[in-house]
């Protein structure tokens, strides 16, 4: 219907270029109908407009809550070019609409202002207006939806030039109005989950964000409730992220193995994860867990002391992650170490207790529930841009992942043991943020490099910190003669110092490593041939890489701390070059098919 005169409607909150657009339809030839105030504006200016209740026949009503929603509105707008619409239309003499040119209440800046009421924030929610934008979007076959002032002059301009609007543009005006109603209904349900579901349920206020002068901050789900509750304490940021990573960790690590499973993260990679296999004598004493009564009998518990005593260094106040309802002997480890939360599914009453006396109180407590399932896209924004992944459901598994073994060419299947430490490492890569590499022994993470941009620098970072964990077992390391009251954290820093030879000589830095031992009992650095001797031992080291080495010298470095079967993606120039290093050495190589890129 190019020839006949067109109809605008006009509703319109902000109020910004309206005289223009008005002039512009006027000069056009556009009939135009308007709500009250919109009407009034235009009318005031000298152009003609008729208000819309002259096509209801109904006026504005319930103080402005009801102006526009009437079938002679809306009819007009949903009319499709058929001829049974048409007839429809006839029957009840309401005329097409071809313009619509809307924007809603300003429901955002009311509810941003301190103070507001409910009622107050309710009057702001825009009913016509986004029934106004979505009739309009929805025909948008036929219809124009102009929701942004922004765009009065191109609109403008299309129609002088051309005299109607380009289908690109009713598309572009369409998308535009839908993201506006659905923005709209996003901070209208922000509102309300803030004022009805933030008691934990659905939302919770964090203390801070990643830093405390980032606030606000909260952690919500949209229509479901969170699937964790605080038993005790509050949570930071930065607790939820090493949480919501360490959890699917430990529960993916425990249903692959089949053994209760920990965690222990920090700054969202992992210090340490294990299962829970039984510890020896000697482990129990680097892990410091010596004393601990139960914890021969409690799986979860050493597979905390195996999380925890990987890397002290690292796990000092801690994220920790249990795959299974903590015990006694679990919370006792926890509940002496400095350490920031713990997640699990469950608590004996008993630990419950124990692990809410920690930090005068104040130690984070979350109960998980085990049944969750994430959606599989995952959405976050980052410098207000977003992206969207299909989520890495990626299944690690001991049966089915290390199955390709490149070299040595006539292997048989893996040993059992060296398919569990693979999957312990692999699985832990999946939740370290990249690039990352890990060693793992006896069913636990032994060294782990995280968050380096070059591969090697993570195979050497990873290589450096299994040899650490293997000078712990020295006999040196362990008969040190602490000097009585020397405390745990400490204790772990001396014992660091000694393992990575890095002992100091003099000064004041020398006084204060020797407070720490009994009088005549202070350590010496190992000698290059102490060390040689000490790590040639370490031997049936599982390494896994999150993605392929690009040089040979990742083999080689993991060939130095112990590495006898190694896991990677490949895909490298250097792959031939890799498998052959490996052959040398004696390492077997797993072409591991998933690449475990994780940020
Ligand atoms: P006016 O200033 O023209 O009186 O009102 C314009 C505002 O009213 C626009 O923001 C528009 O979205 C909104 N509006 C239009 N029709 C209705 C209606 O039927 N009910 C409500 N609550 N708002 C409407």
């Amino acid at each position: 219907s190019d020839g006949e005169q067109k109809t605008a409607i006009l509703s319109v909150y902000d109020k910004t270029g309206l005289l223009d657009l008005a002039k512009g339809l006027h000069d056009r030839g556009v009939k135009m109908l308007a709500s009250g105030g919109t009407a009034k504006m235009i009318r005031e200016a000298n152009f003609p407009v008729e208000d819309v209740s002259s096509i209801t026949k109904a006026p504005e009503m319930l103080g402005g809550r009801v102006k526009t929603l009437h079938p002679a509105v809306h009819g007009g707008i949903l009319a499709r070019d058929l001829a049974s619409d048409t007839k429809d239309l006839a029957e009840h003499s309401i005329d097409k609409i071809d313009f619509v040119i809307c924007n809603l209440y300003p429901f955002s800046e009311t509810v941003a202002r301190i103070n507001v009421t409910i009622p107050e924030a309710v009057e702001e929610i825009d009913i016509g207006g986004v029934t106004l934008l979505r009739a309009a979007a929805k025909n948008h076959s036929r219809v124009t939806i102009i929701s942004d002032p922004k765009d009065y002059h191109d609109f403008l301009t299309d129609l002088e030039k051309h005299g109607h609007v380009s289908e690109k543009s009713r598309q572009m005006y369409a998308l535009k109005a839908f993201e506006q109603t659905a923005d709209y209904d996003t901070a209208i349900s922000d509102f309300f989950r803030k004022k009805y579901a933030s008691d934990g349920n659905q939302q919770l206020a964090l203390r801070y964000g990643a830093n405390p002068h980032q606030k606000p901050a909260t952690v919500f789900m949209k229509n479901s409730k969170l699937p964790f509750t605080v038993l005790c304490g509050a949570p930071g940021y930065i607790n939820l992220l090493d949480a919501l990573n360490a959890w699917p960790l430990v529960k993916e690590l425990s249903k692959a193995l089949n053994y209760p499973a920990a965690a222990s993260f920090k700054h969202v990679s992992p210090a340490g994860a294990a299962i829970g296999v039984a510890l020896n004598e000697v482990e129990r004493k680097v892990y410091m867990v010596d004393d601990i009564d139960g914890i021969e009998n409690s799986g979860l518990a050493q597979a905390y002391a195996r999380a925890r005593g990987a890397d002290r260094m690292s796990s000092f106040g801690d994220m920790v992650a249990l795959s299974h309802e903590v015990d006694v002997p679990t919370a006792k480890i926890i509940s002496r170490e400095v350490s920031d939360g713990v997640i699990a599914p469950k608590y004996s009453a008993e630990a419950l207790e124990i692990l809410k006396k920690k930090k005068g109180g104040k130690y984070l407590i979350l109960q998980m529930d085990p049944e969750y399932e994430p959606p599989t896209t995952e959405t976050r924004s980052v410098y207000g841009i977003n992206l969207r992944q299909h989520r890495n459901d990626a299944v690690i598994s001991p049966s089915d992942t290390f199955n390709t073994i490149i070299t040595p060419k006539e292997s048989g299947p893996l040993p059992e043991s060296a398919l569990r430490d693979l999957t312990v490492a692999t699985i832990a890569l999946k939740y370290t943020q990249s690039n990352s590499v890990c060693y793992a022994l006896n069913g636990q993470i032994i060294g782990l490099g995280a968050g380096q941009q070059s591969r090697i620098h993570c195979t050497r970072l990873a290589g450096d910190k299994a040899d650490n964990w293997w000078m712990r077992f020295h006999e040196r390391t362990l008969s040190l003669k602490w000097k009585k009251g020397t405390k745990r954290p400490s204790k772990s820093n001396a014992i660091d110092m000694l393992c990575s030879g890095s002992i100091p000589e003099s000064g004041i830095e020398r006084d204060d490593f020797e407070a720490n031992f009994e009088e005549g009992h202070v350590p010496k650095n190992f000698t290059p041939q102490e060390r040689k001797a000490f790590l040639g031992k370490l031997s049936e080291v599982a390494v896994s890489s999150d993605a392929f080495f690009p040089f040979i010298d990742n083999v080689f470095r993991a060939g130095r701390s112990g590495a006898k079967y190694v896991a990677a993606p490949t895909g490298s120039q250097n792959d031939s070059a890799v498998f052959e290093t490996a052959e040398k050495l004696g390492i077997t190589f797993v072409e591991q098919h998933v690449r475990l890129f994780h940020h």
